[in-house]
């Protein structure tokens, strides 16, 4: 198997696990999940539901260092290598969209106001701020942790 295949369904087993942990009450489909070797900055598509990965070759071999050899990665751990920054990111635009909405939270609205904008392009609002802030203790961490490792 290829390296891009190999990382690919490591990829898409994260995906599928922290998507099961995320959704599991709610009546909603998930992403298509695509993943290419690539320079280009990932995104979630959201009026074709589409999750796309873009790594480069050396972090593909990442993805298949720290995740072939444990079944269950400690996602809670700081320091997070690219793919699982790009991964999580993109999953909280998926979380925005499907699941915050309109409904942005207090919490979501002073993390945005105090850290303004780190991130480039749109959708980095305050509702994504508060998917930021909403998904942290998923990952046991202070929401500024989690944007931080983004
Ligand atoms: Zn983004």
């Amino acid at each position: 198997m290829s390296i891009i295949e190999q990382a690919k369904s490591l990829l898409e087993e994260q995906y599928k696990r922290i998507w099961k942990d995320w959704y599991s009450n709610l009546d909603i489909t998930p992403a298509e999940f695509i993943v290419e070797e690539k320079m280009h900055s990932s995104g979630y598509k959201k009026d074709e539901d589409k999750l796309f990965l873009f790594l480069p070759e050396a972090n593909l071999e990442d993805v298949v260092h720290d995740l072939g050899e444990h079944d269950i990665p400690c996602l809670s751990s700081h320091n997070w290598s690219l793919w699982k920054r790009e991964l999580v990111h993109e999953m909280l635009h998926e979380y925005q969209f499907k699941v915050i909405q309109d409904n942005v939270t207090n919490e979501g609205c002073e993390l945005y106001k105090v850290h303004g904008k780190p991130f480039y392009g749109p959708g980095h609002g305050q509702d994504f701020f508060s998917a930021i802030a909403d998904r942290a203790p998923y990952f046991e961490m202070q929401p500024e942790e989690l944007m931080n490792n983004l």
